[in-house]
């Protein structure tokens, strides 16, 4: 029996199954360009998309990318760029010659 509502919610259908299938494979690309991913967090991203579709993609939006971008932080901070001030004990560039905080010098 042909319905006008019928074909519609098809074609509704197939347009959101297409948006579902553009987002995953944004979303995989993006995965595998993250370069602050190991290969197990980028395998678990991916399948995460991959079996949650649209919902993984939220998901690894609002916190896998939110994740990278910290690790990102965490990484540089630990990083041998920086020093300690060794009058206050703030973390200071190692560039810096007087320490930000206290104003104290730092001996080379
Ligand atoms: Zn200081």
């Amino acid at each position: 029996m042909f319905s006008w509502f019928g074909l519609f919610g098809t074609a509704f259908m197939s347009a959101l199954g297409l948006f579902g299938l553009i987002i995953v494979i944004w979303a995989i690309i993006d995965i595998v360009k993250q370069e602050r991913f190991t290969d197990i967090e980028k395998l678990i991203w991916v399948l995460i998309v991959i079996f949650f579709n649209i919902i993984g993609v939220i998901v690894y939006y609002f916190a896998g990318r939110t994740k990278a971008i910290d690790l990102e932080k965490v990484r540089s901070e630990i990083s041998s760029d920086g020093q300690y001030c060794p009058y206050c004990g703030k973390r200071i560039d190692k560039s810096f010659t007087y320490c930000p905080h206290c104003g104290g010098r730092i001996k080379k």
